[in-house]
């Protein structure tokens, strides 16, 4: 018989690189892989104070 296909939920990827994760830095494998996440999370939910810059401004 063959073994079971499926993985081990024990078996975690991280999440941007998918390389099996750092115990250190779970659930990614590196503090880089951690701050990638963070950065990303920041850009998307996260605005900065300050004027915008309109396009249209200038016309
Ligand atoms: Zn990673």
């Amino acid at each position: 018989m063959s073994p079971n296909p499926v993985r081990p939920a024990s078996v975690r990827k991280c999440p941007i690189c998918s390389k099996p994760r750092s115990e250190a830095h779970t659930p990614f494998c590196s503090q880089r892989c951690r701050d990638r996440d963070l950065m990303r999370w920041l850009d998307e939910g996260y605005v900065l104070p300050g004027p915008t810059i309109d396009p249209e401004d200038e016309e």
